[in-house]
């Protein structure tokens, strides 16, 4: 295992090249942080050029969930690439889509038919807000059923509907001001997760439903976990509220599971925890194991059926990676990785490790909170974390985080063993300590 001793020699660790040309999420290009070169990774470890080895904490957000290198993943993407890496969806059809389907299908709620594959979570949500918008036109024969309503401190991407669903404050409504549709927003349930269920957290919603439903097409919200816009886990029954004002209202409700997804929360799908089934929803991340990017929406045979009666008579989109045959053996090999395993119980270790390893942060004067589900652990700072000391700190300690706003946490690849995961813990805390 590295120590600490590649501190002294960050050359070649930073690339001047990348620095002076190469974007970076949410970057400045006067002022960028530093980003740190990575030469090849493998299990929890990512190795960066100088040699030295961190422990990934982040499973490259949210996507890398059986570790990097893994070698069965590896083989049915080499054995795919001989067959054929790429074919258009549009009038052809192939296994690797069908038997990934049917995977889909099987651990889905059961109320899922069909699924559209798109190419990247955002992309899902944009597919899955269309698919909202044609089949509540097409449902009540009237045009003005086409905003969104959703929660505050949600994130579903960085496409153009996706942002107009995000967190207002904290998403990127500012730099784009009038330029993006306006939609209804109720503040975030602030039951918690583990909590007692406080039932005015729904009242927002009702008295939005009950002015507005007419304009709104669908609810979009992230079930259980809100992530890159908060970090919050909240009470399982605002979900079952959802679903019934929706259903009263005539409202379609839209689950984004591309964080959640693949196990994450301690179950298949977030939703489980509520026992609800969404009329659509949208998976990615995961789904690939973080090889390829790749998404899909699923939906009701209602849904599906009602856009396909409506006016255009079809779902208006195809992108032109639909489907890729790459993308979908490999989420194939990942799909048997998880069923050959007890998930319940690997999660559920990761779970009480974290829990037990994070806890003495909630006695820190830094911290206001601290709280973990399934494989993530959150540790809610007092104030904003200076993200590139942060880093640095990282590096310097062999491990691998990165955090937003006053959320430090950790969603590290399943594979994690235990004293891996129990180091990642004390770096942490001896950084914000
Ligand atoms: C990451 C994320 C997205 C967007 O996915 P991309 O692949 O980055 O476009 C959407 N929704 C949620 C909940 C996410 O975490």
């Amino acid at each position: 295992m590295s120590t600490t001793s590649h501190v002294t020699t960050e050359k070649g660790l930073h690339d001047p090249w990348d620095r002076e040309h190469l974007w970076h999420p949410y970057t400045s290009t006067i002022n960028p942080l530093p980003t740190y070169k990575v030469e090849s990774a493998d299990g929890v470890r990512l190795r960066l050029s100088d040699g030295s080895e961190l422990i990934d904490g982040m499973s490259s957000w949210w996507a890398v969930i059986h570790g990097y290198n893994h070698p069965r993943i590896n083989d049915a993407a080499k054995h795919q690439i001989d067959t054929m890496s790429h074919v258009m969806f549009g009038g052809l059809t192939h296994d690797p889509a069908i038997e990934l389907g049917k995977r889909l299908l099987s651990v889905a709620p059961t109320n899922m038919h069909n699924i559209f594959y798109a190419d990247s979570g955002s992309v899902a949500i944009e597919v899955a807000m269309k698919m909202a918008v044609q089949a509540a036109v097409a449902r009540s024969g009237s045009h003005e059923k086409t905003n969104f309503v959703t929660i505050r401190s949600g994130y579903h991407g960085d496409t153009w509907n996706a942002m107009s669903v995000c967190d207002p404050v904290t998403g990127m409504h500012g730099a784009f001001g009038s330029a993006l549709p306006v939609r209804f927003f109720v503040p975030q349930p602030r039951s918690r997760f583990d909590g007692e269920w406080d039932e005015s957290d729904i009242a927002p919603l009702e008295e939005m439903l009950a002015k507005h439903h007419h304009e709104i097409a669908a609810m979009i919200l992230e079930p259980i976990v809100q992530g890159a816009g908060g970090m919050w886990f909240y009470h399982p029954q605002y979900l079952r509220e959802v679903r019934r004002l929706c259903d009263s209202y005539g409202i379609y409700l839209i689950f984004d599971e591309i964080a959640t997804g693949f196990w994450r929360t301690g179950r298949f799908f977030a939703c489980e925890h509520a026992g609800v089934s969404p009329d659509i929803m949208t998976i990615g991340k995961g789904l690939t194991a973080g090889y390829l990017t790749s998404s899909a929406v699923m939906t009701t045979k209602d849904v599906a059926d009602t856009i396909s009666r409506g006016e255009a008579g079809v779902m208006m989109h195809g992108p032109t990676f639909m489907g890729n045959p790459l993308a979908c053996a490999i989420a194939i090999a990942s799909f048997d990785l998880l069923a050959e395993q007890d998930m319940a119980r690997v999660i559920g270790h990761i779970s009480d490790l974290m829990s037990e390893c994070l806890a003495p942060a909630a006695e820190y004067d830094s911290v206001a909170d601290v709280r973990v589900i399934g494989a993530i652990g959150v540790i809610e700072m007092k104030h904003p974390v200076d993200l590139g000391d942060f880093q640095k700190q990282c590096v310097t300690r062999g491990i691998w985080v990165r955090p937003f706003g006053r959320n430090v946490y950790i969603m590290p690849p399943y594979i994690i063993g235990d004293s891996d995961l129990r180091r990642l813990c004390a770096e942490i805390l001896a950084i914000i300590r």
